[in-house]
């Protein structure tokens, strides 16, 4: 029988493939004692090899998709695995003292963890964590449960888990892997982010998927609407299969805007650009009809670094991706750590509510080395196209104006060093506290830009974290509070001549663009898969007729009722 669920369509498009469950199976050590040792060493030697496997395919992957250093680590877990002194003391275990080889195995892998723990040598200490990460694969091999790897996936699938980590998603390959489902999340969380830049399909909270799913399981999902079945019936399956093809076609249709411009039906211009993450996003920005990046997150950088990235480094990067996007207009920034972004390399206090705790701009004024390190990285870079720097989290203006001294103190250091740099850099804020929204017109005396990040502002005007799926309802962007914020953000800036964009991901949905365009945003930055239909959206409405919508939408009482006044448009 098929089982039908309903989540949050966090990334368009439709999966039709098999079940990958990413879900850690419980360990539990067996306590009983054996009888028949040869046996049982038998299992144990066939499970090191099965592991063996493993690693040397992870090394071989790793090797291919993330380099020589990342890959070392798998030749590193190879020779813990067959290290000759850990072998022995098992083996010993199981024949001298008919103890079952997992708990042999996990006793003396213990004793080895402790003893690289207690060294001093940071490097040993991290190998102890490297022991328990083979001892648990070995584990799962003798105790016959599921080994699970993202980077060995090699077959069409739709990854089940309860949520999955950035690093996570950052490992999925869109050639195998059709699709995500979670238990938790939402439209905003980070993984729907990703799955929208990797432009696979993705339903989140969806709360109940992990408990009714299996493994290699057949499943149908739906990343707009949020449907998903298990075990569809082949009816189900044919009608899914022409729904697919139907997107596909329409997705081919939209290329005809790609090489066209931003304009309402009565003429008025606008500008769509693209959220990035990294130089591989760029790609798709370009393919998309991009007419710049409206938001790089440079935190992947810090995430996918063992170390906080030296100023060469980032240098590097920044340049790469603002030389591939030629004269596009790239919009940069600043480190955005916290929350549920995390580096392994630094401790982050313990806060009960680390969304509104020690992050972003916040830290970056207290350690202040680590700001000033990015900013000279991003403004020797600016040399080399059109760039924009903005500060996250900024709630108040005496926090902008830090901000701001900083960067132009490394300005002009550079410039004594007569380093080259832009003279048309521009600097301004994200706008995604309600603190600084209200009395926007204030900032815009010092800001040369505000973008709005909506997913912040609706989580921190509604008092609704958006990491749970508890209050995911409360996700509210047409909530008219949200959009008299808005409102207020747009004339605040323009009333000093300021330029306002939004990079939250209202900015790319097709009932909110009608309202923004009535608000008079003037850029809209988005995934890259969002901005051919976004365009093909504004060259059909008249602005004229969207400030009329607003006018009722700002007086309205509910999120619905908005809603309900857009979707007649499109009617
Ligand atoms: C936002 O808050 O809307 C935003 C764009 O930033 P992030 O999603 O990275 O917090
Ligand atoms: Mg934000």
């Amino acid at each position: 029988m098929a089982i039908k669920l309903e989540g949050i369509g966090s990334s368009e498009g439709i999966a039709i493939a098999k079940v990958f469950k990413l879900v850690e199976p419980e360990i539990i050590i067996p306590d009983k004692k054996i009888t028949d040792a040869v046996k049982e060493l038998k299992l144990f030697n066939l499970s090191v090899q099965k592991t063996k496997k493993d690693l040397i395919n992870l090394e071989k992957i790793s090797m291919e998709k993330l380099g020589s250093e990342k890959a070392a680590i798998f030749g590193a877990h190879q020779q813990i695995l067959e290290d000759p002194e850990m072998q022995k003391q098992v083996t010993d275990l199981v024949n001298n003292e008919k103890i079952n080889c997992a708990k042999a195995l996990e006793q003396v892998s213990k004793q080895f963890q402790a003893m690289f723990t207690s060294m001093n040598d940071p490097y040993f200490k991290e190998r102890a964590s490297d022991i328990k990460d083979v001892t648990n694969r070995l584990l799962k091999y003798i105790l016959n449960l599921e080994v699970l790897d993202l980077a060995t996936i090699s077959e069409q699938v739709v990854i089940i888990a309860d949520d999955l980590t950035p690093s996570q998603t950052a490992q999925l390959n869109p050639e195998f892997v059709k699709g995500f489902a979670c238990d938790m999340g939402g439209r905003t969380s980070h993984a729907a982010i990703m799955a929208r830049t990797l432009e696979i399909p993705a339903v989140l909270g969806l709360k109940t998927i992990v408990k009714n799913s299996k493994h290699n399981q057949s499943i149908l999902m739906n990343g707009k609407t949020g449907e998903i079945i298990l075990d569809p019936s082949k009816s189900e399956i044919d009608s899914w299969t022409k729904q697919k093809e139907l997107f596909l076609k329409e997705q081919k249709e939209l290329l005809s805007f790609k090489e066209k411009s931003t304009h309402s039906k009565d003429g008025v211009k606008f500008e769509l650009e693209a959220n990035i993450g990294s130089l591989k996003d760029v790609d798709a920005v370009l393919e998309n009809g991009g007419e710049g990046v409206g938001l790089f997150r440079t935190e992947f950088l810090y995430m996918d670094s063992d170390h906080f990235p030296t100023e060469e480094e980032q240098f590097g990067a920044y340049k790469a991706i603002i030389e591939k996007m030629g004269n596009k207009k790239v919009i940069i920034r600043t480190l955005d750590i916290g929350g549920d972004k995390k580096l392994s390399y630094f401790q982050f206090p313990e806060e009960l509510n680390p969304f509104l705790g020690y992050r972003a701009i916040r830290l970056c004024l207290d350690k202040k080395d680590i700001f000033r390190t990015q900013l000279r990285a991003l403004i020797r870079a600016s040399v080399f196209g059109k760039i924009g720097i903005m500060f996250p989290m900024i709630a108040t203006v005496d926090e902008f104006k830090s901000a701001k001294k900083i960067y132009e103190e490394e300005k002009n250091k550079l410039i004594k060093e007569g380093v080259k740099i832009s003279d048309e850099i521009e600097v301004g804020m994200m706008m995604e506290i309600p603190a600084a929204a209200v009395i926007a017109d204030k900032f815009a005396k010092y800001a040369d830009f505000f973008s709005i990040g909506t997913n912040d502002l609706i989580q921190y005007n509604m008092a609704a974290d958006r990491m749970s799926q508890f209050v995911s309802y409360l996700y509210q962007p047409f909530n008219p509070s949200i959009l008299n914020m808005i409102n207020l953000i747009i004339k605040g800036a323009h009333k000093h001549g300021k330029w306002v964009g939004m990079c939250g991901e209202m900015a790319g949905d097709q009932y909110a663009i009608p309202l923004l365009m009535g608000l008079e945003l003037d850029y809209f930055s988005m995934s890259a898969t969002s901005i051919l239909k976004a365009r093909k959206i504004i060259s059909e409405l008249n602005v004229s007729d969207m400030k009329e919508l607003v006018q009722k939408a700002l007086n309205s009482e509910t999120n619905d009722e908005v809603l309900n006044l857009v979707k007649k448009i499109y009617n």
